[in-house]
């Protein structure tokens, strides 16, 4: 299979810290990959490395055939790259952004007019192309550098965590613009600390944490991992729920999670639904709600890593305000 990105074994230091502690990446022409994983898991490095703004200290990486190192400008040739923050110029307009981006690649100047016209009118931004980019909201200004790394018409695109801090429907927007360029066949790595994000866009994902990979598959391979699915039982009367709670437990040999009204575990055998059902019928226990589902990302991360995807960011802006 031919690869868009491929990368064996990249390590980058930092003094103590292993940004990146060997990791394999690979993904095949015109599908999404999905890189998971908390603040600090080494994400922005291995797409730093990927798009040639970093070396590796060890390791190689090809993008679209071409080495990342050896080849870097014909690399730079095929992709575009969005970052965290928004790289565009907040004074010059939506316009002039882009078609300065235009004439920086060589465009004529007409046809990075033309090429601006036309991104801004598929991201939505037309009636505000003519106003400074530091007037626009978070999720235009978003739109307006995603615009600005397709103007050169990438054959791969990296991006670096693209809806971080949007709210959520700024967030559904730019998922839906994602779902077109996977469309048009881009081939796209986009990084995401939200679970949800690479469950809703990503063909594969690749779970990281401490600079490894420590899961990869699809999203139900993953969600099989955890060898579980999930038991919900919510009961008509509130004040049944701790019964609900003691029969879970009985029979799944899992003590649930109560929060929200209703009993959560983890069933490692289907057949315990039937039992539940039974026993709550025999207690005179109405459930509103008894489903047996598939483990969330989120509890899939939880139950491979030992802690929540978002813990270590927690316990920095603590550390921070401490
Ligand atoms: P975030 O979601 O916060 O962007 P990330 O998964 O992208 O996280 P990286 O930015 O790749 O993580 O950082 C991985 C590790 O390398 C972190 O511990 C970070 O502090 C460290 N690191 C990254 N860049 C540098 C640098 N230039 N100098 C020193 N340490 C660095």
């Amino acid at each position: 299979m031919r690869y868009a990105i491929q990368a064996e074994g990249l390590v980058k230091r930092y003094g103590e810290t292993h940004a990146l502690d060997g990791v394999d990446l690979a993904v095949p022409q015109g599908r999404l990959l999905g890189v998971l994983g908390p603040n600090g898991a080494g994400k922005t490095t291995a797409v730093r490395i990927l798009a040639t703004l970093l070396r590796p200290d060890e390791g190689t990486a090809s993008v679209g055939g071409f080495d990342v190192t050896g080849q870097a400008h014909q690399v730079r040739s095929l992709i575009g790259l969005t970052g965290q923050y928004a790289g565009v110029d907040e004074m010059l307009t939506g316009v002039e952004n882009l078609v300065m981006i235009g004439r920086l690649l060589g465009l004529p100047r007409a046809e990075a007019r033309a090429r601006a016209a036309e991104l801004l009118e598929r991201f939505a931004l037309s009636d505000a192309g003519g106003r400074a980019a530091k007037t626009y909201s978070g999720g235009m200004r978003r739109r307006l550098d995603l615009a600005a790394s397709l103007v050169g018409r990438p054959q791969v695109l990296f991006l670096d965590e693209p809806t971080t801090g949007l709210d959520p429907r700024s967030r559904t927007e730019l998922w839906g613009v994602v779902r077109g360029l996977m469309a048009d066949g881009v081939t796209v790595l986009l990084t995401t600390q939200y679970l949800e994000e690479a469950d809703q866009l990503a063909d594969d994902i690749v779970v990281f944490d401490h600079g490894r990979v420590i899961a990869s598959g699809t999203s139900d391979e993953l969600k099989a991992t955890t060898g579980a699915q999930v038991l919900e039982v919510r009961p008509l009367q509130a004040d049944h729920l701790d019964l609900v709670a003691r029969v879970v437990t009985d029979i799944t040999g899992e003590t649930p999670d109560l929060t929200g009204g209703k009993a959560v575990a983890s069933v490692h055998d289907p057949a315990v639904v039937a039992a539940v059902v039974r026993r709550l019928d025999d207690l005179g226990v109405v459930a509103t709600e008894l489903a047996l589902r598939k483990s969330s990302l989120d509890e899939v991360f939880l139950a491979i890593t030992g802690h929540r995807a978002e813990d270590e960011s927690t316990a920095e802006k603590e550390e921070a305000f401490a």
